[in-house]
Order: C-alpha cells, then sequence, then structure tokens
C-alpha cells in the first residue's frame, strides 16, 4: 500500500536527477495521488510536471523550497499550494538564484585551494539548469573524478562547515522567503527541520522565529528524518500549533533516502496541512481505497533499496 501524498520533491529544474516529467511518472507509479514538486528557488519545472500529472490522473501541488539564511545557518523553507506567476515571488526566487552562480565561483575557488581544480565547469556539467547551480551539482562532480565514493559522503567531507569547498552565504531571511510565499497565496512549511544539528534551545528559537514570521507547518515525516524525529517534530508541531506535513525530498535513486510513495504515515497527533485542500478531495486520493484502518502503512523498511550504503 503506497502513501498517496508527497509534498517534496525535486526534479532537474533545481538538484534533482529526474525531469518534472519523469519525476511525475515516477511518482505516479509508485501510488502517489497528490504530489508537490518544490524545487529550490525555482518555479519553472511546475507547468511541464503539471501536464503530466494531468496526463497520469495525479494531482499536482505548486511548490518551491526557498533557501534561506537565519542566524548564519542555511535553512529550508517549502512553500506549498504558491502561485508559481505572481509577481513578487518570481523576482524574489530571481534575486535568490542570481547569487548561486558567484556563490558557485567561491566554492570553486575554495575547492581549488584543496587541489581540486576544474569545479566550477564541472558541477556545471552536471546542472540542466545552469540557473540553479547547487553543492549537489559539486557533489556529483566529485564522485565523477572518483574523489569521493558517493554523495552522500561528500557532504561528510566536502562542501559543508569546516571542511574543504565551504563558503558562508547569504540567502533570504524567513520574512521574505514566508512574505513571499504567503503572498502568492502558499503556505509556508519550515523544511526537514531535524537536518540543522541544533540543540533544543535553537531549535525552539528556529521553529518560533519561523512562526513569529508567518510559518504556518512543519515537515515531520521526510526521507532525512529518523523515526524518532517523526515523533519529535510531531510534538513541535503542536506544542507550537503548526500543522504538519510530509514529503520524501526524492532527489533521484540513489541520492535519497526515501522514495516517492514510501513515506511512513504522520502520527496521528498532527493536524495535517492539507486538511482543508481540495486536492485531497476523494476523486483524487480515492480515501475510500485507501483507508488507512486495514491497509499496511508504509514504513522505512519500504526504503531499504533506495538507500545506498555508504560505509
Ligand atoms: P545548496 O542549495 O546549493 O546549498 O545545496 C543543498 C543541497 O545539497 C540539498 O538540497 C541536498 O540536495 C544536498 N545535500 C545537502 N546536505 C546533504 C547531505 N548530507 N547528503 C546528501 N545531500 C545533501
Ligand atoms: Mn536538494
Ligand atoms: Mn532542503
Ligand atoms: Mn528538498
Amino acid at each position: 500500500m503506497p502513501s498517496v501524498i508527497d509534498l517534496h520533491s525535486h526534479s532537474t529544474i533545481s538538484d534533482g536527477l529526474l525531469s518534472p516529467s519523469d519525476l511525475v511518472r515516477r511518482a505516479a507509479d509508485q501510488g502517489v495521488k497528490v504530489l508537490a514538486l518544490t524545487d529550490h528557488d525555482d518555479v519553472a519545472g511546475l507547468d511541464e510536471a503539471r501536464a503530466t500529472a494531468a496526463e497520469a490522473g495525479i494531482a499536482l501541488v505548486n511548490g518551491v523550497e526557498i533557501s534561506v539564511t537565519w542566524n548564519k545557518r542555511g535553512v529550508h523553507v517549502v512553500g506549498l499550494r504558491i502561485d508559481p506567476s505572481y509577481g513578487p515571488l518570481r523576482d524574489g526566487l530571481a534575486a535568490v538564484r542570481a547569487s548561486r552562480g558567484e556563490r558557485a565561483a567561491r566554492i570553486a575557488a575554495e575547492l581549488e585551494k584543496a587541489g581540486i581544480a576544474g569545479s566550477l565547469e564541472g558541477a556545471y556539467a552536471h546542472a540542466a539548469n545552469p540557473n540553479l547551480i547547487s553543492r549537489s551539482h559539486f557533489a556529483r562532480f566529485l564522485v565523477e573524478k572518483g574523489i569521493v565514493k558517493d554523495t552522500r559522503t561528500v557532504f561528510k567531507k566536502y562542501l559543508v562547515k569546516g571542511k574543504p569547498g565551504y563558503v558562508e552565504h547569504c540567502w533570504a531571511d524567513f520574512a521574505e522567503a514566508i512574505g513571499w510565499i504567503r503572498a502568492s497565496g502558499g503556505i509556508a512549511v519550515l523544511a526537514h527541520p531535524g537536518r540543522y544539528d541544533l540543540g533544543r534551545t535553537n531549535l525552539i528559537s528556529l521553529i518560533a522565529d519561523f512562526k513569529e514570521a508567518g510559518g504556518e507547518a512543519i515537515e515531520v515525516v521526510t526521507g532525512s528524518h529518523t523515526a524518532e524525529q517523526f515523533i519529535q517534530f510531531a510534538n513541535y508541531a503542536r506544542e507550537f500549533d503548526l500543522l504538519a506535513s510530509t514529503g520524501s525530498d526524492f532527489h533521484g535513486v540513489g541520492e535519497s533516502y526515501m522514495d516517492l510513495g514510501r513515506l511512513p504515515a504522520l502520527p496521528s497527533i498532527c493536524k495535517p496541512v492539507w486538511h482543508d485542500w481540495p486536492e485531497m478531495s476523494a476523486e483524487h486520493v480515492g480515501w475510500k481505497s485507501a483507508a488507512p484502518s486495514a491497509a499496511r502503512v508504509p514504513d522505512l523498511a519500504d526504503n531499504a533499496a533506495l538507500i545506498r550504503p555508504t560505509d
């Protein structure tokens, strides 16, 4: 029994490995009925994704994942049910994207200092959308060159704080990112809060600042959370009166912990971010046939085949 809702995924418009069409087809094949495409800082894949979703008979939620700097750390805000044609959102995303080129040059200069030449050209060779150059593309270059065995290991040895190829960067702030999302009619979701490596005090301060800036939901079930973190963030969602979201954060086979359509259920104490969405009608998600009571809900073991061992 697949999970029918997946509200976080990436295509080649950002750092995913599948085109928007291929991503949507894979989601449909995996049993997903409602998919959000949430490329980093760009909405250029949504038209293609929507057209394919219509052909495949699934619902496509307009999404985006905006890069934010909070207290000198990079954090992500997912926007769901945004209007991708809304001017201030488009302008804001264009400004965030523009800064990526300059940042990539600095990353390459740092790698050069560590003895790794040609990474700027090498990273762009992996970026289908040159306006959206990301660390994932540098990671793929480092793997291609045989410098690191896989992309997971890259993010332990390179491109992260204290390691070669790391640079600080000033992205949007919470007020900007959440403002663009909400003004376009969307809902702002704090992405994978368990991933930021924050202690309890900082985590509470992050969630409080997010909420204060207008954030309305938090990811509880996501590919980068452990089963314990599903519970932890379900509790934070309740404590902070935030809606709960769920999404695989799928980038491609071999680069993701969780596949499309293989998400464990949200803990029952959560109020889902989609509680009042028309996309969740029986027509789309087939609640009757997908009734959770009798059916086995996917768990982490369903994703075992996807996890590429790193050690
Ligand atoms: P950027 O937006 O350029 O900073 O790149 C961030 C992207 O790198 C994330 O969206 C992930 O796709 C990828 N990434 C970051 N950390 C890791 C990690 N530990 N393992 C795998 N991918 C990662
Ligand atoms: Mn990514
Ligand atoms: Mn993210
Ligand atoms: Mn993501």
